[in-house]
């Protein structure tokens, strides 16, 4: 009974979430024989294969696929490596304020990473990436489209805190962004999501906006890259959080496919 009562509020946390998201409807898991179910029109991944009908969030499994990053096995290096030639950085101006190097946390072979701008103060004071409230909000955000916070992999495009959480500074992003590389290529994720303007600008060597990048899965080193509003951004601004659910169901559909079509091969 005592468990019954703890499921049962778990899953209303779970719905007020959604609701929070913005998210008015569900797929059913499984459609009643000829029934018709009206769902509001979803977006198309163009370059995938659809998702098949019925497969499980929990199918997310860690899986070799080829790409870009395949074919350069010789450059894969281990996360530690990487970690170790950063060292105790003072490459650039920031060091002398900050606490600790947030490197970066999570699977090493995540299928999905997550890049924010840079640490908080939070993030500063533990040595981990998005620890703080923006931090939790990433995280109900991941376990929304049903993976965990350990299945991923986290980093940011400056790996200390700017002082009083000002911009990254374009001097800061050069010193800084061949490490993110070298995560990126020593992780081989299937799906980069890129979170705020900085992040996607940086990747994607643009100053195009992020309204107008977000939305669509653009090609990026083998992989895909999905940009969306910073969880920071959605703290201030709610109402945005309708549009990252659907960029965020868009990632959880792109790998579904990708296993679905491991499997139906
Ligand atoms: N914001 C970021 O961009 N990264 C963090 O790690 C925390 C907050």
């Amino acid at each position: 009974m005592k468990d019954k009562r703890f499921l049962g509020r778990q899953i209303l946390d779970h719905l007020r979430f959604y609701s929070d998201l913005g998210v008015r409807w569900v797929r059913s898991p499984k459609a009643p024989e000829g029934a018709a179910i009206k769902t509001p029109e979803k977006r198309v991944v163009s370059s995938a294969p659809a998702p098949r009908a019925g497969a499980a969030a929990s199918t997310y499994k860690t899986m070799a696929y080829s790409s870009m990053f395949d074919l350069v096995p010789s450059t894969q290096e281990s996360l530690e490596t990487v970690r170790s030639d950063l060292g105790d950085c003072q490459r650039c101006k920031l060091w002398p304020s900050r606490n600790t190097i947030v490197f970066g946390s999570g699977n090493p072979r995540a299928e999905l990473m997550f890049v924010g701008e840079a640490p908080g103060a939070d993030e500063d004071e533990q040595g981990l990436p998005f620890v703080g409230r923006a931090g939790q909000l990433l995280t109900r955000i991941i376990e929304a489209i049903g993976m965990r916070r350990e299945e991923v992999y986290i980093c940011n495009i400056l790996k200390c805190r700017p002082p009083g959480n000002r911009n990254p500074e374009t001097d800061e992003i050069a010193s800084c962004e061949p490490f993110l590389f070298r995560q990126i290529a020593s992780v081989r994720p299937k799906l980069i999501c890129a979170l705020g303007a900085f992040g996607v600008q940086t990747l994607l060597r643009t100053t195009e906006a992020i309204g107008r990048l977000r939305g669509r899965l653009i090609d990026y080193r083998g992989a895909k890259l999905m940009a969306t509003f910073h969880p920071a951004y959605l703290l201030r601004n709610p109402i945005e959080k309708r549009k990252v659910w659907e960029d965020m169901q868009v990632v959880r559909d792109y790998l579904l496919s990708l296993h679905a079509s491991k499997e139906d091969a």
